[in-house]
């Protein structure tokens, strides 16, 4: 049930103004309600600022509906940049992948096969093709077998979140920044009645979303709620270059590059982000990174790290996302999730409705809350 005809205009406060709160906040200001989008920090500067925010759903084959949720997420942006106009956020490049062993190179042609029998837009070029029509300044083998998806994006985060808390300031939000929520307090049958932040002023409201990001356990246990989250860290490094030497997003040997703007490169690992919880220091972890990186685009190894972070994802216990009511709290709502720059325009447009219509169909019954009890 959602909260519409609890009063005139339903009054929502969004927890957290990263991908996930402003898309929801964004999509419920534009359908009436009051709302006030609250976040300890500024806009956009969480997680969402350290993601490699590549839109995909290659990635996410690991289940069906996960797949399919991921593929309506790139619909969703695509929709978004000709709503919004893409300026400045959206890259709609397409994206490479390639190994340099012959068992990577394998799963990479599997990958595909599985791919392309779902319907998915992915092209197996060699090295000496992608040079030639895509990326001129990479190192990799003439015929090693690339995966090009060319549906695939990647978006600036941060801009993208700017972009809409405007567009929701616009339609009538208020935005609260510096502040963080502590207390959510209930009424009966635990229905959801207040917000107090930590500048002292309390909040009446009709409803809560929890879109803390990864500290959304912490602001589920407000409501007395266990979210379960896996820790998952990832060490990002970004890079300043003359020259953008790369066009698009890209998992190469050992490291995922992309631009990030002009004159500077991001750059994440898995395999760095495997040594975070070993007392590896930041340093040698860029150090690792940038060795990596000049070993695909030559011209990277005398660039500059200019800026690293240990970012965590923002992961549910069971690595799926978590969006939608919980029926025991009244009024509460999450919309937590890892790929959430993929999947934050699709989740903000369903969550919104349902908030307000009580709507649950739009979201598959297995990224649903209530399967943490
Ligand atoms: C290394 C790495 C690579 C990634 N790569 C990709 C990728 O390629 N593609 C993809 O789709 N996703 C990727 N992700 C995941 C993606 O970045 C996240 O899922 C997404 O950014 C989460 O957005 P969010 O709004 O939930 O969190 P955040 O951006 O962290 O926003 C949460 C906000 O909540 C605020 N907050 C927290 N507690 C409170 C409180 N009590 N009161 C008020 N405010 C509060 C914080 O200040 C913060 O601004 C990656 C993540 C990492 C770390």
């Amino acid at each position: 049930m959602g909260v519409e005809g609890v009063r005139r205009r339903a009054r929502v406060a969004v927890i957290g103004v990263g991908m996930l709160g402003v898309c929801v906040g964004w999509n419920l200001a534009r359908l009436g309600a009051e709302v006030v989008l609250v976040d300890a920090g500024r806009p956009g500067e969480g997680v969402t600022d350290w993601s490699f925010s590549w839109v995909n759903a290659a990635n996410k084959t690991a289940r069906r509906s996960y797949f399919e949720l991921n593929v309506a997420g790139m619909a969703e942006h695509r929709n978004l940049a000709a709503d919004i106009g893409p300026d400045g956020w959206w890259f709609p490049s397409g994206h490479l992948r390639w190994a340099d062993d012959p068992a990577g190179q394998e799963n990479l042609l599997n990958s595909a096969a599985l791919l392309a029998g779902w319907g998915y837009t992915v092209e197996v070029c060699t090295g000496a093709e992608v040079r030639r029509r895509l990326e001129p300044a990479l190192t990799v083998p003439d015929s090693t077998p690339v995966l090009y998806c060319a549906d695939e994006a990647w978006v600036h985060g941060r801009r993208l979140v700017g972009r809409l808390v405007r567009r929701a300031v616009a339609a009538g939000a208020e935005l609260r920044t510096g502040t963080r929520v502590r207390a959510i307090g209930t009424g009966p049958g635990r229905t959801v009645r207040t917000v107090t932040l930590s500048d002292g002023s309390r909040l009446d409201v009709d409803a809560v979303v929890n879109a803390a990001g990864p500290d959304a356990a912490d602001v589920a246990g407000l409501v007395a709620r266990h979210l379960p989250m896996r820790r998952e860290p990832g060490f990002v490094a970004r890079i300043d270059c003359a020259r953008v030497p790369v066009h698009r997003a890209m998992h190469a040997p050992h490291v995922e590059l992309r631009p990030d703007g002009p004159g500077t490169v991001l750059l994440h690992s898995r395999e760095i982000d495997a040594l975070v919880d070993t007392g590896a220091q930041p340093a040698e972890l860029a150090r690792l990174l940038h060795t990596s990186a000049g070993h695909v685009v030559a011209e990277l190894g005398t660039a500059r790290v200019a800026r690293t972070r240990v970012a965590h994802r923002p992961v549910p216990g069971d690595g799926f996302p978590s969006v939608g009511a919980v029926p025991s709290v009244p009024g509460y709502y999450e919309a937590v999730t890892h790929s959430g720059i993929t999947l934050g325009p699709v989740i903000g447009r369903l969550l919104a409705a349902e908030v307000l219509g009580g709507k649950r169909a739009g979201m598959p019954a297995d990224f649903r809350p209530e399967r943490f009890t």
